[in-house]
């Protein structure tokens, strides 16, 4: 594999200096119209039909080679985040308040690294979907991108997504099957009493001690009703009652966010957080009003599309550069949507371990994607490409 290797680092000062043209120019979620222009006329140029202006401002690059009836996803996002940077690097965001702080610059230039060299070079037999999101940090850009017909109009048998990850040896790729990010759901519930004076609280139904109960009882859903092998998350984060000692408030609000790594406990949650919501405010003579708003679904790695992308990487880096079954993450990735139409994985590369420059964790204002990564990136796409469209049906 040394060849395919030495041909991507061949080619991957172009691919950095995009990368860190990008990084100067970062753009929030549903706001990347230059980003996706950019990548929408090199993939042009390169000989891909492209889709602009899917889900907003998503971009898809379809290749066409041979007869083969194998579909292939490969998925990168292009959002930046509203951070202030920090880095000092000549190449650091122009834009105030805004930075590429998660790295989606670097998974950009990855996979136009590899669509470039794919469209030059690449031995395969089939089609190939390059598919480059909006909106990744939050906005569910990907669901956008299918609600807008990308797997309607673009089916793929399987689907493939990278993510850097500090902490990590620098190219290290480390997979994982099965539940690898958690579910992100959030609840504003709104308590309603009666006001009054503080002196007579006999004449008023106070939402304040329905709320600290409520808090309380909230504790017990993880530690009651979830069995105690599963990862789950409840935490009030945010609770806006009342303004005098001597006033009962009207109301009183709780902020809620919820986290699962299973789609069983993640809807056990939910039922169970309903339920004790309103059976407390109705013993405290409140009403209770409930806002949920599902986020991030379960990110699920198939099994055997997981199987498939462990040998590609032990083919390209050999198995002491590769982690066959990494731990899940708690954070959130809106890949999991395209996961729950279209089986696939989702890997991560090292961005840097201990004082390195890769090391600083993404959403800081000191992170930096590691340039060391195009070639290795993009290589381990062209390789996944051609081994997945190798047999044509
Ligand atoms: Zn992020
Ligand atoms: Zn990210």
């Amino acid at each position: 594999m040394s060849t395919l290797l030495e041909q991507l680092h061949a080619q991957a000062d172009e691919f950095i200096g995009l990368r860190r043209d990008i990084h100067h120019h970062p753009e929030l979620a549903f706001d990347e119209h230059r980003t996706s222009a950019l990548v929408a006329s090199k993939l042009e140029a390169w000989g891909y039909e492209v889709e602009r202006g899917l889900g907003g401002t998503g971009v898809v690059g379809r290749l066409v080679r041979g007869r083969g009836a194998r579909r292939l996803g490969l998925r990168a996002d292009m959002d930046a985040l509203p951070i202030d940077e920090a880095t000092g690097l000549a190449y650091a965001s122009s834009h105030a308040g805004v930075m590429h702080a998660c790295g989606h610059d670097g998974h950009t230039a990855m996979l136009l690294a590899a669509a470039h060299h794919l469209a030059e070079r690449g031995r395969f037999d089939g089609t190939l979907n390059l598919i480059f999101q909006p909106a990744e940090e939050g906005g569910g850009g990907a669901l956008r991108m299918m609600e807008d017909g990308l797997f309607d109009r673009y089916p793929c048998d399987a689907i493939f997504a990278m993510h850097n990850m500090p902490g990590l040896p620098q190219g290290r790729l480390a997979l994982r099957e099965g539940p690898a990010m958690a579910s992100s759901d959030y609840a504003t519930v709104t308590l309603t009493g009666i006001g009054g004076h503080g002196a007579m609280p006999h004449r008023a139904a106070d939402p304040i001690v329905a709320a600290a109960s409520i808090v309380m009882a909230l504790q017990t859903v993880v530690s009651r009703n979830i069995d105690p092998l599963q990862m789950a998350v409840v935490t009030v984060g945010a609770i806006h009652a009342g303004k005098a000692n001597n006033v009962i408030p009207q109301s009183a609000v709780l902020e809620i966010s919820v986290r699962a790594l299973d789609r069983e406990v993640r809807g056990r949650l939910e039922a169970r957080i309903k339920a004790l919501v309103a059976a407390q405010a109705e013993s405290f003579g409140v009403t209770a009003q409930i806002d949920w708003r599902p986020g991030y679904a379960v990110l699920v790695n198939t099994p055997e599309e997981t199987a498939f992308a462990r040998e590609v990487a032990l083919e390209l880096l050999g198995a002491d550069r590769v982690t066959l079954q990494a731990p899940a993450l708690p954070g959130s990735e809106d890949f999991a949507f395209m996961l729950e139409r279209v089986p696939g994985s989702y890997l991560l590369i090292g961005n840097g371990e201990g004082d390195s420059h890769g090391a600083c964790m993404v959403h800081n204002p000191g992170y930096d994607f590691n340039d060391d990564n195009v070639a290795i990136g993009s290589a381990y796409w062209v390789l996944l490409a051609e081994r997945f469209l190798r047999n044509a049906a």
